[in-house]
């Protein structure tokens, strides 16, 4: 268990699309003054040095964050708030999703992290020591989703980006995305998935429609076309109750993603609705 080890491909195509709509939907919390929780239910420690071992031997990064921001994509508007959050450490690092987020928050706003690997969340724990606007927790990320659940700001997002290494996975999600929503069905709940096959997105799709929850869309960034293949081409993002805004800019800045993060011109992306709103 936890083979898992982020620090592989930190700053890759998926951590850039990821990151960048994390920060959008962050952004959407952010016009009221009302105070936010983030949750992110699997941190990871939070910070990658790109000249790690790991990093140097699948250099996944320089088809990520080192290629766009070399191309003249990083100029977007729409990329300048997630580009400002990921800089912050120079070129040689790259943050994960909860540093992110903590660069993000205001005064009134609180992120809760978690990680089970105890390395990793010792790690995690040492990098936010003091801070006090954030809670590690060296704990199962799932059971944030339960007992948790909802946090006492009554507004906020819940990141959810498990390993995808078990074979069950898509039904752990499900189960803990319907108890979660059963304790707090205002949140918004953001959930990564790897796309490699068809097949398996839709099973993915269709676990999350099974579930009965209103209000999902998912923003979906292909690099290359399907191919036989079993290897990651993309990467996707299931939203429940995304902001009203969501749709429109997760589209306009996944477009911006396609030419740096394609392969040879062969990106593409689509934002499609899982389970439309409750009428
Ligand atoms: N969210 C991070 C980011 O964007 O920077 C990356 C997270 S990585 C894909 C998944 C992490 O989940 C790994 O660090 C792994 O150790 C951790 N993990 C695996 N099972 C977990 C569980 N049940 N609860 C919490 N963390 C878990």
């Amino acid at each position: 268990r936890l083979n898992y080890r982020h620090a592989f491909h930190a700053g890759n195509f998926a951590d850039v699309v990821k990151h960048a709509l994390l920060v959008a939907i962050v952004a959407y919390l952010k016009r009221k003054e009302k105070p936010f929780r983030v949750i992110d239910t699997h941190a990871g420690i939070g910070l990658y040095d790109l000249s790690s071992e790991e990093a140097r031997r699948t250099g996944e990064h320089l088809a990520g964050i080192d290629a766009l921001r070399a191309s003249p994509a990083a100029e977007a508007a729409a990329l300048a708030a997630y580009l400002d959050a990921v800089s912050v450490d120079g070129p040689g690092a790259y943050p994960g999703s909860p540093l992110i987020a903590r660069r993000l928050l205001r005064r009134q706003d609180r992120l809760s992290a978690y990680e089970l690997h105890p390395v990793d969340a010792e790690r995690l724990a040492a990098l936010f020591a003091g801070d006090v606007q954030v809670k590690t927790f060296a704990l199962d990320g799932w059971l944030a989703l339960g007992a948790h659940l909802p946090p006492k700001e009554k507004r906020g997002l819940v990141l959810i980006d498990p390993p995808f290494e078990a074979k069950d996975e898509i039904a752990s999600i499900a189960a803990g995305l319907a108890a979660a929503h059963r304790r707090w069905p205002g949140g918004i709940y953001a959930i990564w998935y790897p796309i490699k096959r068809a097949a398996e997105r839709d099973r993915l799709h269709a676990a999350l429609a099974a579930t009965g929850i209103p209000d999902i869309v998912a923003a979906e960034f292909l690099r290359e076309p399907p191919g036989a293949e079993d290897r990651l081409i993309g990467t996707g993002l299931a939203v429940v109750n995304p902001p009203f805004t969501f749709a429109q800019e997760a589209a306009a800045i996944m477009a911006i993603l396609e030419q740096p993060l394609g392969k040879s011109g062969g990106a593409s992306s689509r934002v499609v609705a899982i389970a439309s709103e409750r009428p």
